[in-house]
């Protein structure tokens, strides 16, 4: 009888255990709410929350212009330390300190087996495996708690002698920045043009140069950003509303960019790297376009400059951050600059507030429960 008592008193303790999340409720409408902490499931973790950010998607999702459901948590840049392990999942313990991609492949699908992580998921015949976007299709890491879906294929443990600020921005906007260079194969004397210097488009410029560029050159029209990308070492940085930014490029380089990053997702942006690039140039696209995007011929050589035009989403899984993490480790990485402003998850309001206003030059912010 006893026994009994203790194990529903354990129970209902397990079923009472809240967190603080920031939940979606409507368009413009974001709160922090208490809510259920969940318990992981076959192949998954729970993570506490130590330190996340917020993106410009996020900004995307609370204006209405990123449909996700009423009540889904937001959120998807996580630094954490192990809570709960769920079964099937090996090698970890309560405790660990882990980083955990914005996209969590499955490792599994035909997606993920052929390297192609970021588009775990996306394929019809694997749905039921994948397609896991933290605060996007699945909860997210704005909360005190975060479950971890394919735990195994996602958790990088941190070393010891990394913060979590060093590492919090390798989650999305440095593995999506610098994976513009590397999709842009920037390879040893490049010249690069980078296209909105936001903080994907500085992760981009600082790809080109791990990678071996000459010189990278920056263009946007933004006083706080053009001076930002100065100290964080962009060579060049041309502001549009000054130059006529296409000429300027091919001035520079002599006859176009080896390879210009597209780092916004407009039609100018998207056009004018095009208009920038060398004959058999590589134009490398982040941005994410809404609506129509048209490809001048004039602009594409004709189909006759050999041109490549690739895109890419943000690389997860726990290789890439082990990798990412080794660069900051060797002080090749440093991206505690970039981290402006700090706040308490308690405050996230004006968090999001600052951050999607661009106000007092913040270029990303560092929330903490
Ligand atoms: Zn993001
Ligand atoms: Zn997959």
């Amino acid at each position: 009888m006893t026994a009994t008592l203790e194990l529903e008193k354990s129970k209902s303790t397990t079923a009472r255990a809240t967190m603080r999340a920031t939940i979606f409720r409507g368009v413009n409408d974001i709160r922090v709410e208490e809510v259920l902490r969940p318990v992981p499931s076959a192949g998954e973790a729970l993570i506490r929350v130590t330190m996340t950010t917020i993106c410009g998607t996020d900004v995307h999702i609370v204006k209405g212009e990123y449909p996700v459901r009423e009540g889904l948590i937001i959120g998807h840049e996580p630094v954490g330390v192990i809570e709960e392990i769920g079964p099937g999942v090996t090698g970890y313990t309560k405790g660990d300190r882990v980083l955990i991609g914005a996209i969590t492949p499955c490792g599994q699908c035909r997606a993920c087996l052929s390297g192609h992580l970021s588009q775990c998921g996306r394929d019809k015949d694997y749905e039921a495996l994948g397609g896991w976007r933290f605060g996007n299709t699945i909860n997210g890491a704005q909360a005190e708690y975060l479950i971890v879906p394919n735990a195994q294929a996602n958790m990088a443990k941190i070393p010891d002698d990394l913060a979590d600020d060093q590492v919090l921005l390798l989650t999305d906007i440095a593995s999506t920045g610098i994976s513009g260079a590397e999709s842009g194969k920037v390879t040893l004397g490049d010249q690069v043009a980078v296209f909105a210097l936001g903080p994907i488009g500085l992760c981009a410029a600082i790809g080109a140069r791990l990678l071996g560029a000459a010189r990278v050159i920056g263009v946007d029209g933004d006083d706080a950003r053009i001076a930002f990308a100065k100290r964080m070492g962009v060579d060049i940085v041309l502001d549009y509303r000054k130059v006529d930014v296409v000429a300027e490029i091919r001035r520079i380089t002599g006859s176009g960019a080896d390879v210009a990053i597209e780092a916004l997702g407009t039609q100018p942006t998207f056009e004018n790297a095009l208009r920038s690039l060398r004959p058999g140039g590589t134009l490398s696209s982040l941005g994410v376009y809404s609506g129509k995007l048209a490809i001048p011929y004039e602009a594409f050589g004709a189909g006759l400059a050999d041109y490549n035009i690739v895109t890419t989403l943000c690389p997860g899984g726990k290789e890439r951050m082990t990798r990412l993490m080794a660069m900051v480790r060797s002080g090749r990485l440093d991206l505690r600059p970039l981290i402006t402003h700090r706040f308490k998850l308690s405050e996230i309001k004006q968090a999001y507030k600052l951050f999607s206003e661009r106000a007092d030059g913040v270029m990303k912010v560092a929330i903490t429960p």
